[in-house]
């Protein structure tokens, strides 16, 4: 059952639009489960029905004209309980309703299963028999794992402009994709997707007018193919016979009309070496996929290891320096800050994820550069927006493609009053963060490379509250040398000459992986994460401290951040080695070393417990609400999935980071937020309230965020927040909140407020 099951699931993966995959889905369910119909239904909300979208069996012109209003027949029966219905004899339900245009008058045995995506039935999947039959537990747990599979490319077609336009699947027009907001603005561009290499399935579509370059790329690939094969055949020939065979049925298939023809056919229409590749792999997999024969259906896995092959030599000889659209909108599958970084600033207006969420680095990355970005659009069809014509609402999480003018000039509007807004802003640049009373509440910069520190040292900021180092590790192919490092550091540094810089200590583990020092785990959120790697690793800790502190010198200016604190004993072990490497600088002649200060992050929620206890032996804390948010709510900072339910406006939330302002209060240190909870305009409001000394946030949150101090009183902002601990749930603290920031006239803001 479960092979019949990926074998559906991987047709269906690759049909070219939701109809032909609901056709697929009809024939290959009525045959496998040797029904007499298989059909599927689809909600639309707009008119309140469901309406046969699909069926094998049923008389086929009742396609798209059978409509089921609510509590219409078993089908909405299903769809209203959102539960399957396994029924012997259907007509004797009284909820059964006869309709003549479907012919299915002679049909008894009925299976529905509903197909649920977020919590909504988006549909119902239903099998029936001519004659009387109560279908199998493992039918039914057939049908409905197809169905969960189903959902996802359903809420897509859905989302891009309602079952109306099912047929046409297309992707343009004035109803977006629904992500996640990653980071603030809107932008117009040209989608360049991004892929991982040597990944078949995640080639775009992308078409060339080189035809005779890229079929001469795809000759170059075969040709250098086939001598890896030829190569690998020698490295086995002291082996048995039968097991060379494999390698000359490989240099048979790579010389084979169906490889090599269809795909050169391919690119004489106009596509891409890459693309026609995949494509002809794909009708290949398939075709053996669905062969019964065990000994030939194995072979589809040898024609995608063939693929993979011949594209990475395809890529290899194509990779070099990337010609980046004008105005590139980065699309991929899951973009991650290295990649970012690694991209020239400049071509960039914005990033479309289809993992992650705002918590995630890339977003942090791309709200640090003031790149609007929407993450978590898994239901996007990457492959197909090459070259699209995207907009991007970073403020919503919405992506337009190819959108319709009304769209375009909606969107051109809002630019222009976004472009006003942060004009008026940056007349508050000069101003201080103080509240309507008198109460100061410097605003930091978190930042991570030099380009950002650089272009933000004149925008408002105090200081930097947040230098994350890891950065510019990510960036490197190997580990950077102390000397290196200082240089970095010194930059930083040097930027504040007078005002406080916060350098964090290597945070790496979690969703920042380098690229030359890999850490598998199975949960690595919950594992070698930040001081841990550090101290597991004095080598790697001591060379990067004796760099910032190497760095400081005569500046004065250097604070140490210690990330992933979770227990005093870390405190103990940190302090110890950064007074060694303090030590061996002075033995080495270095004289005016001085004791940086040094802070913890509290991220971590045993960290919130003992604040009292760290507090007592660090001169700072800054509170990581990003960490912090994820662990006491148990919700995966990066998993778009329960995006919706990690909020930093959670009372407990709330409650943990009220704990270490009074614990740091209590021990006379400053406390500050240098999450993302600092640049939450409704949150802030409750931080002023609490008495926080400081928060740090991306430089383009620095004016807004100030904006919302310098309009409220600290009276105010401590009786919101003696109201907001009153109440139980997230919601109506954002929403008493909201109708706050409106009430003193910030509403241009709530926008930004999820
Ligand atoms: C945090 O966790 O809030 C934080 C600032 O650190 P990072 O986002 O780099 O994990
Ligand atoms: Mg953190």
């Amino acid at each position: 059952m479960l092979e019949t099951l990926r074998r559906i699931v991987q047709e269906v993966a690759t049909a070219e639009n939701l109809e032909e995959a609901l056709d697929l889905i009809v024939h290959r369910v009525k045959s496998v489960m040797c029904a007499d119909v298989c059909s599927v239904y689809l909600s639309d909300p707009a008119s309140q029905t469901r309406i046969l979208m699909a069926t094998d069996g049923l008389n086929p012109n009742a396609v798209g004209n059978v409509r089921l209003g609510p509590g219409q027949g078993l089908i909405s029966l299903v769809c209203e309980r959102s539960e399957p219905l396994n029924l012997e004899n259907a007509p004797d339900h009284p909820g059964y309703l006869y309709l003549p245009v479907t012919g299915e008058e002679p049909y008894h045995g009925f299976l529905g299963v509903p197909i649920v995506h977020h919590r909504i039935c988006l549909g119902v999947l239903v099998v029936q028999q001519r004659e009387r039959r109560s279908f199998e537990e493992d039918e039914v747990t057939l049908l409905v794992t197809l169905a969960a599979q189903l959902s996802g490319a359903i809420a897509h077609a859905e989302a891009n402009g309602g079952i109306s336009r099912l047929k046409a699947w297309t992707l343009g027009g004035d109803k977006p994709f629904r992500g996640i907001p990653g980071s603030p603005g809107v932008a117009q561009g040209t989608a360049l997707v991004i892929y991982p290499p040597a990944d078949l399935d995640a080639v775009p579509t992308r078409t060339t007018t080189d035809i005779e370059g890229e079929i001469r790329a795809f000759n170059t690939a075969l040709e250098a193919t086939r001598e890896e094969i030829k190569r690998l055949k020698e490295r086995v020939a002291t082996l048995p016979i039968e097991n060379q065979a494999l390698f000359d049925a490989y240099l048979l298939m790579l010389q084979s009309e169906s490889l090599i023809g269809k795909t050169v056919e391919r690119i004489n229409q106009g596509f891409w070496a890459s693309t026609a590749l995949r494509d002809t792999v794909r009708e290949q997999t398939l075709f053996f996929a669905g062969i019964e024969d065990d000994y030939l259906r194995e072979r589809a896995q040898d024609i995608r290891e063939l693929g993979r092959r011949i594209l990475m030599n395809i890529q290899s000889k194509t990779r070099g320096p990337r010609i980046y659209p004008d105005r590139t909108v980065v699309v991929g599958e899951d973009i991650s800050a290295v990649v970012l970084a690694e991209i020239p600033h400049e071509c960039i207006v914005a990033v479309v994820s289809g993992e992650g969420s705002s918590s995630s680095h890339v977003a942090i990355l791309a709200r640090a550069m003031g790149i609007p970005t929407v993450m978590g659009l898994g239901d996007l069809p990457i492959a197909r927006l090459d070259g699209c014509n995207l907009v991007v609402d970073g403020y919503q999480g919405y992506v337009y493609v190819d959108p319709t003018a009304t769209v375009t000039a909606e969107y051109a509007r809002i630019m222009s009053e976004d472009a006003r807004l942060s004009a008026e802003l940056t007349e508050l640049q000069s101003l201080p963060a103080i509240t309507l009373d008198g109460v100061r509440t410097p605003l930091y910069l978190n930042a991570g490379l030099l380009s950002d520190v650089a272009s933000s040292a004149d925008g408002g900021a105090e200081g930097v509250g947040l230098y994350r180092t890891e950065f510019p590790f990510m960036i490197r192919d190997r580990f950077p040398g102390e000397d290196e490092q200082t240089g970095i550091y010194r930059k930083v540094l040097e930027a504040f000459p007078g005002r406080p810089v916060v350098l964090r200590t290597l945070d790496i583990g979690g969703d920042k992986t380098l690229p030359y020092f890999p850490i598998k785990e199975d949960n690595p959120f919950l594992g070698w994460r930040g001081i841990r790697v550090s101290l597991d690793h004095p080598d790697i800790f001591l060379t990067q401290i004796r760099a910032m502190l190497r760095a400081s010198r005569g500046l004065g200016n250097l604070s140490i951040l210690l990330p992933m604190i979770s227990g005093v004993s870390e405190v103990h072990e940190s302090l110890e080695l950064i007074c060694r490497a303090r030590d061996e600088l002075l033995e080495e002649g270095l004289r005016d070393i001085k004791m940086p200060r040094i802070g913890a992050m509290v991220e971590v929620p045993s960290a919130v417990y003992q604040a009292h206890v760290i507090a007592k032996r660090v001169d700072f804390l800054s509170i990581g609400t990003n960490d912090l948010v994820q662990y006491i709510l148990a919700v995966d900072r990066n998993n778009s999935r329960v995006a919706s339910i990690y909020d930093c406006l959670h009372p407990a939330v709330i409650q943990a980071v009220q704990q270490v302002a009074r614990a740091g209060a209590r021990h006379q240190i400053p406390v500050s937020v240098c999450g993302e909870m600092a640049s939450d305009p409704a949150a802030v409001v409750l931080l002023v309230g609490m008495g926080l000394d400081s928060l740090s946030m991306s430089a383009s949150s620095i004016p807004r965020i100030k904006w919302v101090v310098r309009n409220f009183t600290f009276k105010r902002a401590r009786d919101l927040l003696d109201i907001a601990l009153q109440m139980e749930d997230s919601k109506s603290i954002r929403g008493m909140l909201c109708e706050e920031l409106e009430r003193a006239g910030l509403g241009n803001l709530v926008r930004n407020v999820r």
